[in-house]
């Protein structure tokens, strides 16, 4: 369990390249003094003042640590140590060099739905571990899906960034309306009660984007997307989904459901014949489909092209596109919260804001 430290991260830590960053500051890579082992340090800004509206609020990191302290699981970042002033925390988490699941898939040439499942396992069973603790990621999407190492001949997945994760406890009820318009749940939109569940339509999404290199409910506006994520506007095109197997698109449809109640859980997706062949012809037709690799391979362009533009998600732009937006008294305290990091992005007139969204649609 990793224990917060006062002391300053330098005097155990040699601080080196920055690895990403995201609204909060910088993600970097570090070397423990000690041992000369390689780990990332995660450079979280807190807000100087309750009037500031630049950084986190401790409270938000102490959460994100919290969660983090509680998900010890192979599939799921590990934190080794915490350091905290006064003007920032810092998570000396594990260091995952293998790039994005999505980059290494794209770098292919073909990909069978096998090795694709193979991928998918091991994100439900982090997933898993993670709902069974009562905890939901609120930001599941191809950037927080990493792989350890991408030489390994069966590379393993690491979930990263819990920064909009929320911990249930019982008889708690949640709202929230932050997360990546592709990628949320249409109860995130309409600003009810959330659960784990918002989760697995994450992975519904995900995974139709795998198989066929579409995003479902993609519109040509971010109004547009949400607009089909509430009326469930979506289909499996036969030009996009010829190479697919029928099993596969059965497993998106019972994610991609409306009543969260209703969704697959993690559990239930891990023995879902698609994941889990119960018959030889179904362990045959899993192995003669593939995802479709011309077109995964242009989305996966265009999300990096959009992501190079750091396009960041407002929460408060829900409430302007009204479309959505329930106007209640505590809907308005959640977007306050969302809009808090706003300064950061004067230099980016395109940019739309999120809390730590960090990224792109
Ligand atoms: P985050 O805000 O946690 O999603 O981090 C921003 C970016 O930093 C990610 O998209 C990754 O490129 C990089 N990053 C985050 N955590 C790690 C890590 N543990 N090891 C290597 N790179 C990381």
């Amino acid at each position: 369990m990793a224990l917060i430290k006062l002391q300053n991260v330098e005097d155990l830590y040699e601080i080196g390249d920055i690895l990403g960053s995201g609204h909060y500051g910088q993600v970097r890579l570090v070397r423990e003094l000690a041992t000369g082992t390689s780990w990332a340090g995660k450079f979280l800004k807190l807000r100087r003042s309750v009037s500031s509206r630049l950084g986190l609020e401790r409270k938000s990191v102490e959460r994100e640590v919290e969660i983090l302290q509680a998900l010890q699981h192979s599939n799921i970042m590990a934190l080794k140590d915490v350091f905290e002033s006064k003007a920032e925390v810092v998570l000396i988490v594990e260091l995952i060099g293998g790039g994005e699941l999505f980059d290494f898939i794209a770098e292919k040439e073909n990909l069978s739905e096998n090795e694709a499942i193979e991928f998918m396992k091991q994100i439900l069973k982090g997933v898993g571990f993670m709902h069974g603790k009562h905890i939901a990621h609120f930001d599941l999407k191809p950037e927080n899906i990493m792989l350890l190492d991408k030489e390994q001949e069966h590379p393993h997945i690491k979930i990263i960034d819990f920064g909009l994760a929320h911990h249930f406890t019982q008889g708690g009820e949640y709202k929230s309306m932050c997360g990546t318009p592709q990628y949320i749940a249409p109860e995130v939109i309409n600003y009810e009660a959330l659960s784990t569940a918002a989760d697995m339509w994450s992975l519904g999404v995900i995974t139709y984007i795998l198989l066929s290199g579409m995003s479902p409910f993609q519109g040509d506006t971010d109004q547009e997307t949400l607009r089909n994520i509430v009326a469930m506007n979506y289909e499996f095109e036969d030009q996009y989904f010829s190479l697919t197997s029928a099993m596969a698109k059965e497993f998106i449809e019972k994610l991609l459901v409306k009543n969260p109640s209703e969704r697959m859980t993690a559990d239930e997706c891990l023995i879902h014949p698609w994941i889990k062949p119960l018959t030889r012809k179904q362990a045959a037709t899993r192995s003669r489909s593939s995802i479709n690799m011309k077109n995964f391979k242009k989305f996966n362009a265009r999300r990096k092209w959009k992501m190079s533009y750091n396009m960041v998600w407002a929460c408060n732009r829900f409430c302007r596109l009204q479309l959505l937006c329930k106007s209640s008294a505590k809907a308005d305290e959640e977007l306050r919260g969302c809009e808090s990091d706003q300064e950061d992005t004067e230099t980016k007139p395109a940019s739309l804001l999120r809390r730590r969204l960090s990224s792109n649609s």
